[in-house]
């Protein structure tokens, strides 16, 4: 599959982020329940909206800190799929 520039380069701050949190959580979100995670996706969610409130375009860590903010939606958002992936047919074209 041939993959866009732009989801390449999310996918390393993704990346980034769940790599900051593998010495304190690790994988453990692979036992979350799937309710709990989807809760995580809509609280990643409001603080990106603050911190797009509070975004100053001329501010490089004012938008660093917006991007690591998408990624976090990304990632639970991510981590909600994967546990739903699980209850996918063996035989299915996504597993
Ligand atoms: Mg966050």
């Amino acid at each position: 599959m041939n993959v866009r520039e732009e989801v390449q380069w999310f996918v390393q701050r993704m990346e980034e982020k769940m790599a900051k949190h593998d010495a304190d959580r690790g994988d453990g979100w692979k036992e979350a329940d799937v309710f709990s995670l989807t809760d995580r996706v809509w609280e990643e969610l409001q603080e990106l909206r603050e911190k797009l409130g509070e975004y100053e375009d001329d501010d490089p860590k004012a938008v660093v800190m917006a991007i690591y903010e998408c990624a976090d939606v990304a990632n639970f958002a991510m981590m909600v799929a994967n546990h739903l992936r699980d209850d996918l047919p063996k035989d299915s074209e996504l597993v």
